[in-house]
């Protein structure tokens, strides 16, 4: 069976009082007034929180993820955060990929590849991040993009790696502009990229890699995509600041 999974990607927001209450209150929910659900749960803070986050949520279900790491192991690079570190603390999750990573801090496909693999050495599972601009789609590209971006990063690897993976599909037009992409079109491309993880890799692990959608989810349409048979959850961001909202997508 297949691992259903929803992930919050804090981005760049709230400090530590913030990060700290929020977590508390999520598990108070979920766990003690056992609210049902079946997906994994994982939440991206800010680097400077997620040893205390962490430490919180010891003991519980809940999984904290970092969203970035450095492709180098260690040296002279000021103000970067390494594999090693995370796992230090205890993380065993991040984020590769983003498409605002991709776009502001301008990592191509050779430098994910770069962080896929020393992430893979230091035993991290990576939630990988991949999607076509509305440009792009505009002009039929959807598929193309999708494939090369996999074909350069994720399929470098061994079989026995991608086990350590989930895949995002995040179309770049639906992040954070509240245009979430319909049932069909996320359907028809998780559809898609299922069948080339069975070209690369075979039966198995083309059925058993949970594949996210991520865009402009929200507590009305989680439900829908959620539903759709090669949609495993999401990774969310705007809507998984808010308390209830994010709770009633992960019930969703
Ligand atoms: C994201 O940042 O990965 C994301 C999907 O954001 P939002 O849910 O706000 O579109």
């Amino acid at each position: 069976m297949r691992k259903k999974v929803v992930i919050a990607n804090w981005k760049m927001n709230y400090d530590f009082y913030e990060t700290t209450s929020f977590i508390r209150n999520f598990l108070k929910f979920i766990f003690e007034k056992k609210i049902n659900h079946n997906k994994e749960i994982i939440i991206a803070p800010s680097f400077p929180f997620l040893h205390i986050s962490n430490q919180i949520s010891q003991g519980t279900n809940l999984n904290i993820a970092a969203q970035n790491i450095h492709q180098k192991e260690k040296g002279s690079y000021t103000g970067e955060i390494s594999a090693s570190m995370l796992k230090s603390i205890g993380i065993q999750k991040v984020i590769l990929g983003h498409s605002e990573r991709r776009e502001f801090f301008f990592e191509k496909n050779n430098i994910l590849l770069e962080k896929i693999k020393i992430a893979l050495k230091y035993g991290l599972n990576i939630i990988f991040c991949i999607g076509e601009s509305s440009f792009e789609r505009s002009n039929d590209q959807q598929f193309e993009i999708v494939k090369d971006q996999l074909r350069k990063t994720v399929f470098c690897c061994t079989p026995d790696e991608i086990k350590y993976f989930y895949i995002a599909y995040e179309p770049i037009w639906a992040i954070g502009t509240g245009k979430t992409a319909t049932f069909e079109q996320a359907q028809t491309m998780h559809e898609f990229i299922r069948s080339l993880f069975l070209e690369r890799y075979g039966k198995n692990i083309s059925n058993e890699i949970s594949i996210l959608y991520g865009g402009s989810i929200n507590d009305f349409n989680a439900k829908d995509l959620f539903y759709q048979k090669d949609i495993d959850g999401g990774l969310v961001g705007h809507s998984s600041m808010e308390l209830k909202k994010f709770l009633r997508i992960v019930q969703s």
